[in-house]
């Protein structure tokens, strides 16, 4: 594990490192740190004006400093001469408690304290477009049914198989790559690790794939629903709980059902209880919504759930139990914050084993044909302000996932629904002009 960044540099010929944390709203802000400067930097942090971010934080704030975690560092297998490193933000020499990396490390050593150790994976699914951002870049990639469409997966082969081998290179045991169920969308997936892990790799993941896209001439996005009537950009996260040493799953239990432990359960519990909290950071922008409880796609089925349920390996349910010892929350989209997601995984499951939550039962039907006969299952939330309504009346979700980060994220969101309710729409042009 890297510790000197100092060292790194010299032995890996790295030029520059990019200092980087991911504000509130899942940005990614770096500073360019030439290697002769790395020593000093990595004791004092980069120095950044915290309010010219996503963060509540004012410009009379003093200097926020971003403390790289060496551990984290990655040369950008694009242009190996410079390395990208996630930092912790802190505050005159306090940790921001409302930083998304510092939420999640708190969560983490929690469950350390109590012997535990969240492993996830997640499935960050994305869309290539054309530079402006208007229409998919392939135009022959037409097809009602495009899932795993072998002929358009080929004709993105450049982009795919150079990000594929990236993730060979880092060693994050990349595994599969296929075309989505949308036109011009794609997923690639690579093993489960520590959640902090995870996080990291998923926020280098999405710089990677969108700086490699640009390469290309093209322009990835994993906005939730970029095109009415194609599927949406899910970011599916499977989750098991281990050991503290990480070699025996507490989740897998083959006398259960599903093979699922009771701890299993319980951590389930506390995910189906705080959903509809959960949402607010899971589906985090107005667009995350017209993701989830959308009508049929053009594909058939959505993929995304529409109400708090949980099955078997079914996937048009909120949580399915694919196999033992994990299960797999398909609520999340391709706008949650790499870091808000594990984090607000963990505090619901946390909750959820302090309180041997039950999941309730299972449900086994087609949630597009027959979800209007399960009945008491709760809708999940149609807009992003009932989603931050729900998060705000969850108490103990919001003091789980830490006081100051739950009242700046609430802040900031609640006024980017603000701007989005202050902006006139076509749409009610064509409704009530002649009223
Ligand atoms: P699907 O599309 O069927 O949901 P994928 O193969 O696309 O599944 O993604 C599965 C993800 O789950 C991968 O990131 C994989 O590493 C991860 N995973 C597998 N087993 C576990 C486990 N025990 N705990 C956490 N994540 C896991
Ligand atoms: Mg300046
Ligand atoms: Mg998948
Ligand atoms: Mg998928
Ligand atoms: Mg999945």
């Amino acid at each position: 594990m890297t510790t000197d960044l100092s060292a790194y540099a010299a032995e890996h010929g790295v030029r520059y490192f990019m200092i980087s944390y991911t504000d509130l709203f899942g940005c990614q802000r770096a500073k360019l740190v030439p290697a002769q400067a790395i020593g000093d930097m990595q004791r004092d942090g980069a120095g950044f004006a915290g309010f010219a971010t996503w963060l509540d934080l004012t410009p009379a704030h003093p200097d926020l400093f971003a403390m790289p975690d060496a551990a984290s560092v990655i040369r950008l297998p694009w242009k190996p001469d410079v390395a990208w490193v996630a930092a912790d933000c802190t505050m005159a020499d306090a940790p921001v408690d409302q930083a998304p990396r510092v939420v999640l490390k708190q969560l983490v050593a929690r469950a350390a304290a109590e012997g535990l150790r969240v492993k996830t994976g997640v499935e960050a699914e994305f869309f290539l477009l054309a530079p402006d951002g208007a229409a998919i870049s392939d135009h022959h990639d037409r097809a009602e049914k495009s899932c795993y469409d072998q002929q358009a997966l080929m004709r993105r082969y450049d982009v795919i198989a150079e990000i594929c081998d990236h993730m060979l290179a880092l060693g994050w045991k990349p595994y599969q790559n296929d075309h989505e169920d949308a036109n011009g969308q794609f997923e690639m997936n690579w093993e489960y690790d520590d959640a902090l892990a995870t996080a990291d790799k998923h926020a280098f993941f999405k710089f990677m794939v969108r700086s490699v896209a640009e390469r290309h001439g093209l322009r990835a996005t994993f906005m939730p629903k970029p095109f009415p009537g194609l599927t949406g950009n899910g970011c599916h996260c499977h989750v098991s709980v281990w050991n503290a040493a990480g070699t025996e799953n507490a989740f897998a239990d083959p006398e259960m059902p599903f093979g699922l432990s009771a701890r299993g359960r319980h951590f389930l519990g506390g995910i189906m209880r705080h959903a509809p909290a959960l949402a607010a950071i899971t589906n985090p922008t107005v667009n995350s919504y017209k993701r989830i409880n959308a009508p049929r796609t053009i594909s058939g089925a959505t993929w995304a759930p529409n109400a708090v349920t949980w099955s078997g390996n079914n996937r048009t349910h909120m949580v399915r139990v694919p196999g033992p010892g994990r299960f797999e929350l398909r609520l999340p989209d391709g706008a949650a914050n790499p870091y808000l997601l594990q984090a607000a995984i963990l505090a619901a499951g946390l909750d959820g084993l302090a309180h041997a939550a039950d999941p309730g039962p299972h449900s086994d039907v087609d949630m597009y044909r027959e979800g209007h006969a399960i009945t008491g299952a709760p809708r999940l939330p149609l807009n992003l302000l009932d989603a931050l309504r729900a998060f705000e009346a969850d108490e103990s979700l919001r003091t789980n996932l830490g006081d100051a980060f739950s009242s700046a994220y609430l802040k900031l969101k609640r006024s980017e629904w603000d701007s989005f309710c202050a902006h006139f729409t076509a749409w009610e042009r064509e409704t009530t002009l002649d009223i």
